[in-house]
């Protein structure tokens, strides 16, 4: 995983995006638990936002309450400040984009592109320059008189894509787009997608429950969790500074040491340890106060063989390496702590490299680098 230092959008920079805002949006299937309950989230003009969380959190129930496909249990939504909550679909102009690419395969690449701009009636020579131009962003060029079965299943996503925003839409809402195309070709996609976002600068709200491509693509993430949103940043913040475990454990790995008492001032125990406690990497969230544990991420910790090897003034716990796995670029030593019921890892640098498994270590860490969660 990549994690990109990327400042958030500047209320002073000029943007031609739009500004959309939720508020209390809640959406209600008959008598179940409501798909989406009582979520507020404001995405900045020309903001890259992306809706992560696992299957069935309310990802597209939102998405879709956006583009105007679902109506509103209660709440209301706004595309910059104007109410949109009782406008149909093609009164809010949105650009969509979903995962399969639904282009009609009677129609040559050229002729499914311009589809929205005949649909609002453009003269021909308007029609024809945007096309033109919107196929050069998207790297298609000369497959104007192509049929989507002679293209591949990435080209196809990308004539989906400019089809989406030829029109100028306020927004490109974006459901899952690359999930059925294979690894590497999700890579490439993905570079573009973001090039594509910066070129047009419009704001782009990206539905997937894959973290790394959220955190490679977003400028925020909201992370969805049943129906509610767990937690709203950069993807650093969201690594870095999560709140709750279910945010910990949903962007990347951590060491995860439940605590059985509270935080005190300054330190905590664990399994008769005291650790150092920074007041800044304690949890915002009301729930820490009573059902906390201490993550570390595998990257910040460190193995020790015997005591003079910790550095001064790190916290630290006894482990065992159960497994080392190799990762290509580096190595990572699978950790139980303690009493075992605490597991982790950490990724071996070149002098521990001569862990294996069945050793008996310290892991250690800086203070600063952990943080208080809530359960
Ligand atoms: P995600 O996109 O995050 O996977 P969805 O928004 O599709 O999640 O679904 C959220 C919840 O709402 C799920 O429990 C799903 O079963 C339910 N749901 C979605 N659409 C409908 C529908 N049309 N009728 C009933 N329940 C639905
Ligand atoms: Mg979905």
């Amino acid at each position: 995983m990549t994690i990109q230092s990327r400042t958030a959008p500047a209320p002073t920079r000029t943007r031609r995006g739009t500004e959309i805002r939720l508020q209390d949006v809640t959406k209600q299937y008959g008598a179940h638990q409501p798909a989406v309950d009582a979520i507020s989230l404001t995405i900045a003009p020309g903001e890259f936002m992306t809706l992560l969380g696992p299957s069935g959190s309310g990802k597209t129930t939102t998405l879709n309450l956006i583009a105007g496909f679902e109506t509103l249990t209660s709440g209301a939504i706004s595309l910059n400040g104007a109410d949109v909550g009782a406008l149909p679909p093609h009164r809010r102009d949105l650009g969509m984009l979903f995962q399969s690419y639904a282009l009609f395969p009677h129609m040559t690449v050229a002729q499914n592109v311009a589809y929205p701009l005949r649909e609002r009636r453009m003269p021909r020579d308007v029609i024809a320059e945007k096309v033109a131009a919107v196929l050069e962003l998207v790297q298609l060029t000369g497959r104007d008189d192509d049929y989507p079965q002679q293209l591949s299943g990435g080209q196809q996503q990308r004539v989906a894509l400019a089809r989406a925003i030829v029109f100028d839409p306020k927004a490109l809402l974006l459901d899952e787009p690359l999930g059925a195309l294979d690894r590497n070709l999700r890579g490439a996609l993905q570079t573009e997608i973001r090039r594509i976002h910066r070129e047009v600068g419009s704001t782009f709200v990206f539905v997937t429950h894959d973290q790394e491509e959220a955190m490679n693509l977003s400028d925020r993430i909201a992370l969805f969790n049943a129906g509610h949103i767990e937690q709203v940043g950069t993807p650093e913040q969201l690594y870095r500074e999560p709140e709750t475990l279910f945010t910990a454990r949903f962007l990347g790995d951590s060491n995860v040491f439940p605590l059985e008492g509270g935080v005190g001032d300054g330190t905590t125990g664990w399994e008769g340890h005291t650790w150092h406690v920074d007041p800044a990497s304690v949890s915002r969230h009301r729930g820490v106060r009573s059902r906390a544990a201490v993550i570390v991420r595998p990257e910040d910790v460190r193995l020790a063989r015997t005591p003079d090897q910790i550095p001064e003034g790190a916290n630290r716990a006894p482990a065992r390496v159960t497994d080392v796995e190799y990762m290509g670029s580096y190595r990572t030593a699978m950790l139980a702590f303690g009493s075992g019921e605490a597991r982790g890892r950490a990724r071996l640098d070149a002098v521990e490299a001569t862990v294996s498994p069945g050793d008996d270590v310290i892991a250690c860490w800086r203070p600063e680098r952990q943080r208080v969660v809530a359960v």
